[in-house]
């Protein structure tokens, strides 16, 4: 299986992918919002066909991107039918399953954090996507929302404690890095649920966390029960100026059929060395030749009125020239997507060649 876990800093997510690598469908569970470019990359360079984004809950501390996902790549929105959202596809409820290729995932209901809460379990119950039912060392709060104490612990010891001790947790959070753990590890550590803990004492705990109230609840929620839906409907792009594409590394990137039909509406930055443009890879008709090294310095001869594609060899220096660019204010600015290689390749018009 391919897999993947995802973190978001902002309000400390775990996002997985899981693909079957011979059909290369995939699932995305508890993609965030604001992480949308960059788990949306993520699918697109791995090649992969997304056909379900699964949340594990309405969340109150981030929207979920699930609706942009199916607005982008076609997937369909998975959440319990106890979660109350509207724009669901596919409403789970306990027992269900979900198949993309080879792989199916098992849907288990474990209420307490909130009502609609659902674990995850790969169908050799060696995987366990447990959101905010059972985290690390931890589990959900259970002073808002639908929460209740006394049903999380049954979820916890029922659902999640009956499966395999060497099935893997996997968590919707975690506030200190901690990845993964495992079902007998928080069997004997998990200072709320395990050891000889009773659901007295599990309900003892929960009631005294004190903790504040979340900050995001308020917009988050009502966003969520939309299944992340936009007020406007519309995926936010990258940019407006043209189709410009973000990758999982961050960068954002143009394709070159789309820059040689554009050519007067956009500025050319080379930042080949002189010596480079040769009858081989040629050049682009108006470019402006920076080499890379000289580029910090000479910032201020690149003019600011257009749009600025930058362009090199291969298309790896001219990556790092956007980052070049964006440090010093300019914000349109994207990378022409694998360099004179690819333009030549596609046959597209050169200078000197
Ligand atoms: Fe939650």
């Amino acid at each position: 299986m391919i897999f993947r876990q995802l973190f978001d800093p902002v309000s400390s997510t775990y996002t997985y992918l899981l693909a079957d690598p011979d059909t290369r469908e995939a699932v995305l569970i508890d993609t965030v919002f604001e992480q949308h470019a960059r788990d949306s990359a993520l699918v697109r360079e791995l090649g992969l066909t997304l056909r379900y984004t699964l949340d594990t809950h309405c969340h109150a501390d981030h929207v979920t991107g699930a609706w942009l996902m199916k607005a982008a790549l076609g997937s369909e929105i998975v959440i319990s039918k106890h979660a109350g959202a509207t724009n669901v596809d596919r409403p789970v409820d306990h027992g269900d399953t979900l198949t993309f290729g080879g792989l199916t995932l098992e849907a288990r209901s474990t209420p307490g954090h909130t009502d609609g809460c659902v674990t995850y379990v790969t169908s050799d119950h060696l995987m366990a996507f447990t959101g905010d039912c059972l985290l690390i060392r931890g589990a959900g709060r259970t002073d808002f929302q639908q929460g209740n104490a006394h049903r999380l612990y049954r979820s916890i010891q029922e659902q999640i404690f009956s499966l395999p001790d060497a099935c893997l947790i996997y968590p919707g959070h975690d506030y200190q890095g901690r990845t993964v753990s495992s079902v007998d590890e928080e069997k004997a550590h998990n200072p709320r649920v395990g050891g000889q803990a009773s659901e007295g004492d599990f309900v003892g705990y929960m009631e005294n966390l004190g903790l504040p109230h979340p900050k995001q609840i308020d917009a988050a929620v009502p966003a969520n029960l939309k299944s992340g839906r936009p007020e406007d409907g519309r995926v936010p792009r990258a940019a407006d100026w043209g189709p410009v594409v973000l990758t999982y590394a961050g960068l954002g990137e143009i394709e070159p059929d789309w820059v040689a039909s554009h050519l007067s509406d956009v500025h050319i930055l080379d930042v080949r060395l002189e010596q480079e443009i040769d009858e081989e890879h040629g050049a682009i008709e108006g470019a402006q030749l920076i080499p890379i090294s000289e580029l910090r310095d000479r910032v201020d001869d690149v003019p600011r009125d257009k749009p600025v594609v930058t362009v090199c060899r291969s298309g790896k220096r001219s990556g790092q020239a956007t980052v070049i660019l964006r440090k010093a204010g300019f914000r349109n600015v994207a990378n022409m997507a694998g360099g004179m290689i690819r333009w030549r390749d596609l046959a597209l018009p050169s200078a000197s060649a």
